[in-house]
């Protein structure tokens, strides 16, 4: 081998490496369980399904950590591989600091009337069961574009308060950018859903496979139809300020085994 053709694998090697999410084992973090072996192994989280890469020595399960999951209780996956016995490990995992966010929206967002809230739980389960979907597909590695440029909250977690009043925590990341700013799909997939949701605003959902799920929120127009194949880096909608928000911005949120987990621990640097 040359030492020209050395230079370059490597340098291919390290931009995998540098890739590859990072094992952060905290609710709402993301596990990166290795293991050994020929045959592609199953990896489960309770009864759902999880990522699994090829390694060059191996496999590599790039798993979800719900963020209600208690860190002081073990979290488990399950391995099964041809000619072994099922396996469970436990990973261990350490607290997040995740802080209290206050915001102020139009008061039919924090006290909607009965009709709403029954369009409410219409839009939920549609939402639900696109994010917690599986769809086999080959994936090389887990690394995602930057869907806008912009600067990025960290509020990945924080507990929320609305107009005084306590509701879920923020499972995804704002990305400030102007009204019809391009969106651009972080990976290819397949577009599961679109809609004009009560909270979510103008939403797009979109399916790269193997339960690695990216939604966008707040859109002011989508500009993708529902099973339509997209590649990375193309055009899903602009950014908007439809549903429930303070202004303008993309919310932009990750799925793994139909679990919420930080974007920045999937974005590439
Ligand atoms: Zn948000």
């Amino acid at each position: 081998m040359t030492e020209r053709l050395m230079a370059a694998l490597f340098l291919a090697f390290a931009t995998l490496a540098q890739a590859a999410p990072q094992h952060s084992p905290w609710p709402g973090g993301v596990a990166i369980v290795a293991i050994d072996g020929e045959s592609r192994p199953e990896v489960r989280v309770g009864d759902r399904p999880a990522l699994v890469v090829r390694e060059a020595d191996g496999w590599q399960a790039i798993v979800g950590i719900p963020l209600e999951h208690a860190p002081a209780s073990p979290f488990e996956i399950t391995i099964s591989r041809v000619g072994h016995p099922e396996e469970s490990r436990t990973v261990k995992l350490q607290a997040a600091d995740y802080r209290v966010q206050r915001l102020n929206v139009d008061h039919k967002y924090v006290d909607p009337g009965e009709e709403a809230l029954e369009r409410i739980f219409l839009e939920r389960d549609i939402i639900d069961a696109a994010l917690a979907n599986w769809r086999q597909q080959r994936i090389e590695d887990v690394s995602l574009a930057a869907p806008v440029a912009g600067s990025r909250s960290s509020s990945f977690g924080s507990r929320r308060i609305f107009n005084d009043q306590p509701r879920s925590p923020h499972k995804g990341m704002d990305i400030a950018a102007a009204t019809g700013t391009p969106i651009a799909s972080p990976m290819p997939g397949l577009v599961s859903t679109t809609g004009d949701f009560y909270f979510n605003g103008n939403t797009v959902i979109v399916d790269h496979g193997q339960g690695l799920i990216t939604l966008f929120c707040h859109l002011s127009e989508i500009d993708v139809a529902e099973g339509q194949a997209v590649a990375a880096g193309e055009l899903l909608g602009k950014v908007g300020a439809t549903g429930r928000v303070t202004g303008p911005h993309l919310h932009f949120a990750t799925y793994l085994n139909g679990t919420a987990v930080d974007p920045a621990l999937l974005l590439a640097p």
